[in-house]
């Protein structure tokens, strides 16, 4: 019999990601040697429990309402009362203008960001995403789902920093959209209210030249998750034209809950369009409405975080334990990830000699920036500390093959 199933989506499930290939490689050799022994960066799943607001409030609304009303399925676009105080939140918050009928309840970032793609994206496929690299591998699925061609501008080194000059000569007349993410899954790095003024600049110069709007995606799942005095500014103030997709799975250490939020801002162009246009997206592709307990859950949550110093005092850790046995990286300000540079240049080669030690780290290739390495540090500080050796093997490993 002849198969008849869709390749594009077979290949997306067969192709595992990198990180996920690690990760379960990992899981293989802790059966095999004992979890202690092995070592692994690789996830970037919260290692802090949610802060105690969540389990308190899951409570009450578990004792207080009616299961019916409390399971049952809320609007589409997600319950009225809820996205009311995220609205009064936003601002309260960021002083920006926020309208609760342009808010839109979302199976975490994921879903926001697949729903906003296919919502910008015109059809017929000629629209582009611009994705700056380093960036999260699945953009690209999701671009590309939604009927999006990807072009990638890196970009600029040391600081990760948007070179507006760069920014100018990437877009085009078919950019649909721009994905922003700061704090930055994989550098750990924050976009400067300075740095986002001058990409804004640069993006309404290309509205007035192809005469449509270019949305700005701000992915932001890290937004509070920020160390020392990074700030991160709320990117609707700078430019109108913003979409934010946010979600409550790393600040509130709730991945696995799936809940999160799409935000249009009143002031975008066409914003009524898109938030329909967020709507019919959200049916076609078959969500129906947020999972309602974490709906919920939400107004009592807002601008609470899980206990951030565990990632400050592994950052810290990790930043100085490694640039003293001479790896080199930006010392990240938020998230909770590291961007090495990989010794020699070659990631893949770095990744599979530190294995030799049991360390897992994940080669930066498939975040469109290669020679790198990621090393997620949301894991137990006692576990960065009993790796530390593991680094230093890995270096010493790599001098002596240098030489
Ligand atoms: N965007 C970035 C940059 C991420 O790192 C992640 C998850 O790691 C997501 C989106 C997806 O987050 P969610 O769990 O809310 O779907």
């Amino acid at each position: 019999m002849e198969k008849r199933i869709s390749q594009k989506m077979e290949g997306l499930g067969t192709r595992r990601s990198v990180i996920r290939e690690i990760f379960e490689y990992g899981n293989r050799r802790k059966a095999e040697i004992g979890a202690e022994r092995v070592f692994d960066f690789s996830l970037g799943n919260p290692s802090v429990p949610a802060p105690p607001v969540v389990n308190e409030t899951l409570a009450a609304l578990l004792a207080e309402r009616e299961p019916a009303a409390l399971h049952g399925y809320t609007t589409a676009a997600g319950d009225m009362g809820v996205r009311r105080a995220i609205a009064a939140y936003l601002e309260k918050t960021h002083g920006a203008a926020a309208d609760p009928a342009l808010i839109y309840l979302t199976v975490g970032a994921a879903a926001a960001l697949t729903i906003t793609l296919s919502a910008v994206l015109p059809d017929g496929g000629e629209g582009e995403v611009l994705l700056l690299a380093p960036f999260f591998p699945e953009y690209r699925v999701f671009a590309e789902q939604a009927g999006g061609r990807v072009r990638v501008l890196p970009l600029r080194e040391p600081d990760f920093s948007i070179d507006p000059a760069a920014l100018r000569a990437a877009l085009n007349e078919h950019t649909a959209a721009v994905i922003v993410n700061s704090p930055n899954n994989p550098v750990g790095s924050v976009l400067t209210e300075g740095n986002l003024r001058e990409a804004a600049d640069v993006l309404r110069e290309a509205e007035a030249a192809y005469g449509h709007p270019i949305y700005l995606v701000a992915d932001e799942p890290y937004r509070e998750l920020v160390y020392g005095d990074a700030v991160v500014p709320f990117i609707p103030n700078l430019y109108q034209d913003t979409i934010v997709c946010y979600s409550f799975s790393k600040s509130l250490s709730l991945p696995g809950e799936r809940i999160g939020y799409i935000f249009v801002s009143p002031e975008a162009a066409f914003a009524r369009e898109v938030y329909a246009a967020v709507m019919g997206a959200g049916r076609a592709l078959g969500f129906v409405c947020a999972p309602a307990l974490f709906q919920y859950m939400i107004p009592a949550c807002l601008g609470q975080t899980a206990d951030l110093t565990v990632y400050r005092e592994n950052r810290d850790l990790l930043y100085s334990s490694l640039t003293e046995m001479g790896y080199t990286c930006v010392k990240p300000d938020g998230a909770f990830y590291l961007f090495v540079k990989a010794p020699g240049g070659d990631a893949g080669a770095f990744c599979k000699l530190a294995q030799r030690h049991e360390l897992l780290l994940v080669p930066s290739d498939d975040f469109g920036y290669p020679g790198y390495l990621r090393i997620s540090y949301c894991v137990a500080t006692d576990m960065i500390r009993r790796a530390l050796p593991a680094f230093r093997a890995a270096m010493n490993d790599y001098e002596k093959e240098e030489r």
